[in-house]
């Protein structure tokens, strides 16, 4: 199915928004069986006395309120009118329900429409009403007598002065003749005179964007027409423009980043790329252009200079730039390694784009540096700042692929080249796809060209979903190798990535035990199971070029000897093929992880020195904060600590969806120094590496549901989507002609608009959704739940439907509800119609989130606000310009590095990753015994010199513990180190194992801590 306009696109969305609208109104109702109290939740007003007679106090009047209006900031506070306008319908009860069946029979009234003139407050506190007489009247006029409501103005002071308030209130009596006293479709229009925009606190001062807010709307939206009349709204909107990410106005014609053309010689494009940002920054970024807009614009002598240092920082970016170029014209070695990496993507059959974007080069070129050992820029982390609409994931893969080459050109024929992690299970089975068909490609060329050492390869290491190791013996629950069913239940690949072939077999392989992807069609290029390891132990053996998985893996290098392979060397290899060998365990004699084996292990093929891996990708590092990053930050410098004891480092690259804060996250995380690219343009939505253009890429729609449940709102909005789409079916004319778009593009739109995602950020909304689809809907709906918890099976089942879609509408998935899993690298383009149930805690979970959709044809994103909440209100009050400026937005990252709680949980896994990577080594190396038991572990003390002071330095250090506000975890490590020392000396201690040495147990993954130690309110950790 091929895809509807950018036009159709936008006009339909705009159309579904109104038909939720409009059913959530009722406006298109003249009669309804059902009590519209129960049903309608937008547009309406409960009588005054109701909310004041409510024991929820402020939270009544925002669930279901009795006034809506405007606040607005007048320029002066002289005596002036107030002109207004009120439309408002009401709802009576003909018949009501008969006990015998026959429904209730409600009808709507005529239309009210009255004009209202009032005068300002004289003084602050003070109210003035008018047009209770008019209003009564005309209710009575349309049938309703009782009903009442007037307009009313009041004084209040806020930040930048006296603020009007006009509002509509419903002054009806609680119980009515008619039956229903609530007001309907009511719509508040005022012409209050002159005003000035509120600035928003919330964002900071800059030259880049302006902060003014003309009104704010009270319990809804606000527009104000051509002629200044501020009209109410049920909803709140912003229209989000859709990036090109190539300035030609201004940069002049583009380089050719084609992967095809970057493979034979990517020296004159990259050459253009850079000219090119020199252009356009002469023309955006020189001191006339700055002083036109101070001038122009009244900078205050702080705005100069935020601006003049934002100029400086471009002026680095481009010497960044400039640095990789010439790398690229210097080292013959990079310069082969990076056209390999554009050939594999060339080749690549999954990737299909068929060249970079600008952003995309620019950050590979910037961080090229890096990718050479002992590089100076590796000692910082660089951070890549995705703009919406992505491309991320392509651009590490880049630089992971030329890693690799690289390594292979210099001489490192096996081990680990990168090691990419995602937040806990926020790695999706389409990005591992991705590494898989980019790094297959990869091979066929490494091959092709004979660059020597071991197949490329890739390792999926993550948390709960596939296995750990495969036992000979398997305990309850845990994989069965005689059990034919077993394999298809762990596979991860969606198609073959050598030749694209949907038919990937799974299966387990005694001879080799290991657990296979294997495909079978004849015409493919690969022979043999593929190379994509999913079992921890079969990447423990086989060390693949890249290793892709969650973060929460990294607490394993203090449970596992044989994660050496992610920060150090192996120990040997097994001469039956088994694979790298490692410390000595019970269940492997030989240090072989091969059950059973017996066979002695070999000398390695290289100096342990290559094997470490050079990169480390940090997905979504924003994620990263309360507890787990607290947590992560110990496990980091462990892992650097232990690297460094292998004699190298890695480079850390990190992505970001927000800018604010990341300098200080990095340096408690790695306490190293942040770059971010690309850095933000002189002017919001402009910038040379991504500029707004006048497609729309999401309109985003707040509401503020009434009188209603969320997730009854929810439900309703969903339905009306469903209801709305499914029109296109039985009356497509119609649609064609409300929507405004071309009958030929109906079927497109039914495809890229009919499935919708409703996003809870958390499990239990995303469950409650679930049910409610099989419940509360009157429509026949295919809903899947992805969340989390989904085992892989589904969520591969449910994504090949997702982007195959089923010939007949009927049979299709209509419904998606998910958790913020689907939010982290699901890329299904006919994703396009979403429901937000309250908004995300985080900003940048919100801006990914939604994100989601609208990735090739403009999305719809319904933000149904819990308004109860204090978050929520705030936000639905700015909501354009907090959507506009989410990822500008002041949102803090707490996190720190200091937390006494947190070290009371890492201190165990420091210890024995200390023992695991560096100890147990050294004693291998000395003839003597693996580590496992305390007698063993005091015979090391002793012969390796080991003391009790030495190691809670080294504790310390790795902490960054150094300073004078470390002293209470100082305090504790001496403590905990203390108690260790005693426990390995004491010769008759009861510990069976060296870890029972240890009060606590070894964190088993990075998670553990969410169960443990609460997340903290905001502050608490600074
Ligand atoms: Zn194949
Ligand atoms: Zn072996």
């Amino acid at each position: 199915m091929t895809q509807p306009t950018a036009a159709a696109g936008a006009s339909f969305v705009r159309w579904l928004r109104d038909r939720v609208v409009v059913d959530a109104r009722g406006s298109e109702l003249e009669e309804a069986d059902f009590a519209p109290a129960g049903r309608l939740w937008l547009g309406r007003l409960a009588p005054e006395t109701t909310v004041q007679n409510s024991r929820l106090g402020e939270r009544a009047e925002r669930l279901d309120p009795c006034a809506c209006g405007v606040r607005v900031l007048p320029t002066d506070t002289a005596p002036r009118t107030i002109s207004c306008g009120v439309s408002a319908r009401a709802w009576k009860l003909e018949q009501a329900a008969d006990p015998h069946g026959a429904p209730a029979v409600w009808k709507k009234g005529l239309p009210i429409s009255v004009d209202v003139e009032l005068p300002t407050p004289a003084a602050q506190g003070q109210v003035t009403a008018g047009g209770r007489p008019q209003l009564s009247q005309a209710f009575a006029d349309a049938g309703f007598p009782g009903l009442g409501a007037e307009v009313r103005a009041e004084l209040e002071p806020g930040k930048q002065g006296l603020e009007l308030v006009v509002t509509v209130v419903n002054v009806s009596p609680e119980e009515i003749p008619s039956g229903d006293s609530n007001l309907y479709e009511v719509v508040l229009s005022a012409d209050v005179g002159a005003t000035a925009p509120f600035l928003l606190d919330d964002l900071p001062d800059s030259f880049r964007y302006s902060r003014e807010v003309p009104a704010y709307g009270v319990n809804g939206g606000v527009s104000v027409t051509e002629s200044g009349t501020f009209v109410t709204s049920d909803v709140a909107e912003y229209e989000q423009p859709r990036p090109s990410f190539w300035d030609e106005d201004a940069a002049g014609p583009p380089p050719d980043l084609s992967f095809a053309s970057l493979a034979g010689d990517p020296r004159p494009a990259m050459k253009g790329l850079v000219d090119a940002l020199h252009q356009w920054g002469g023309a955006y970024w020189s001191d006339e252009e700055l002083e036109r807009r101070a001038a122009q614009d009244y900078w205050s002598e702080e705005t100069v200079g935020a601006a003049r240092a934002a100029a400086a920082e471009w002026l680095e970016e481009i010497r960044r730039l400039e640095g990789g170029l010439a790398l690229l014209n210097d080292n013959p070695l990079v310069l082969r390694a990076f056209s390999l990496m554009n050939a594999a993507f060339a080749a690549a059959p999954g990737i299909r784009h068929a060249q970079w974007r600008p952003f995309q080069a620019g950050f590979m070129l910037g961080s090229i540096d890096s990718l050479v050992r002992d590089s100076t820029s590796r000692s910082l982390v660089d951070i890549l700042r995705f703009p919406t609409g992505g491309g991320k994931t392509e651009t590490y893969l880049g630089l992971l692929v030329t890693a690799a080459f690289l390594d292979r050109l210099g001489g490192k024929g096996e081990g680990v080249s990168g090691w990419a992690r995602f937040p806990l299970r926020m790695l999706s089975l389409q990005q591992t796809q991705r590494f898989a068909d980019v790094f297959a490609a990869a091979e066929l060329i490494r091959e092709g060209e004979k660059l020597g050492g071991a197949p490329f390869s890739v390792g999926f290491l993550v948390g709960p979903g596939t296995p750990n190791d495969i036992k000979p013996i398997p305990g309850p629950g845990d994989p069965d190798p005689n059990d034919p069913e077993m394999p298809k239940r762990y596979q991860v690949l969606l198609h073959c990535p050598f030749c694209n072939g949907d038919k990937v077999e799974m299966r387990f392989d005694k001879a080799s035990w290991r657990l296979e992807h294997v495909c079978p069609a004849l015409d493919c290029p690969w022979r043999g199971p593929l190379p994509f390891f999913i079992v921890d132990q079969e990447l423990f053996r086989f060390l693949p070029t890249v290793v892709v998985g969650t973060l929460d893996k990294a607490a394993v290098i203090s449970l596992q000897a044989a994660m050496r392979g992610l920060y150090g060397a192996p120990l040997g290899r097994c001469p039956d093929g088994h694979g790298f060998t490692y410390a000595k365990r019970a269940k492997s004699p030989t240090g072989c992880l091969f059950p059973g084996c017996t066979a002695r292990p070999i000398a390695l093929q290289q100096a342990d020195s290559l094997y470490p891996p050079g990169i480390r990708i940090q997905d979504e590092l924003h994620l990263l904060r309360d507890s787990l990053g607290a947590v992560d930050a110990h496990y980091e410098g462990l892992l650097d600590h232990l690297q460094a004891s292998a004699g190298t480092a890695a480079k850390v690259l990190a992505s970001s969806a927000t800018i604010e804060g990341y300098r200080r996250q990095v340096e408690v995380l790695y306490r190293k120094s942040a770059r971010v690219f690309p850095l933000p343009g002189p002017v919001a939505g402009r910038s040379f590496w991504a500029s707004d253009t006048a497609e729309l890429a999401r309109l985003f729609v707040g509401f503020a549901p009434r009188g209603t449940t969320l997730d009854y709102a929810a439900d309703r909005a969903t339905e009306s989507l469903q209801r709305a789409v499914r029109r296109v079916l039985t009356e497509g004319e119609l649609v064609a002609a409300e929507a405004s778009v071309d009958q030929a593009e109906l079927p497109s739109l039914l495809s890229y608009y009919g499935t919708d995602v409703i996003y809870g950020s958390t499990l239990k909304d995303v469950e409650a959704s679930a049910r409610s689809f099989e419940t509360q809907f009157d429509i026949q709906a295919n809903a899947v739940t992805l969340t989390g918890r989904t085992p892989l099976d589904d969520v591969r089942a449910a994504l090949e439907r997702l982007v195959t879609p089923e010939a007949e509408y009927e049979k299709r998935i209509h419904l998606v509800a998910a958790s913020s899993m689907l939010s982290h690298g699901v890329d299904v383009d006919r994703l396009n119609a979403m429901v937000m149930l309250g908004l995300p805690l985080a900003t940048a979970e919100f801006i990914q989130t939604s994100s989601r959709v609208g990735r090739s044809v403009p999305g719809l994103v319904l933000v149904l606000h819990k308004i109860g909440r204090e978050r929520d209100h705030k936000v639905f009050r700015t909501f354009r310009q907090f959507v506009a400026n989410a990822d500008r937005l002041v949102d803090p990252v707490p996190i720190t590095r200091r937390s006494r709680r947190v070290l009371e949980l890492t201190f165990p896994g420091l210890v024995m990753g200390r023992i695991l990577g560096v100890h147990e080594p050294e004693a291998l190396r000395r003839g003597l015994d693996a580590l496992t038991t305390p007698p063993r572990f005091r015979t090391a003390i002793a012969r390796l010199g080991l003391t009790e002071d030495a190691e809670r330095a080294v504790i310390e250090a790795i902490l960054g513990a150094t300073g004078p506000l470390d002293e209470g975890i100082r305090t504790d490590i001496a403590t905990y180190m203390r108690d260790f020392f005693r426990a390995a000396l004491d010769p008759v201690t009861t510990a069976r194992f060296t870890s029972e040495l240890l009060t606590k147990d070894v964190m088993r993954s990075l998670r553990d801590v969410e169960a443990q130690v609460p997340i903290y309110s905001r502050g608490g950790t600074r």
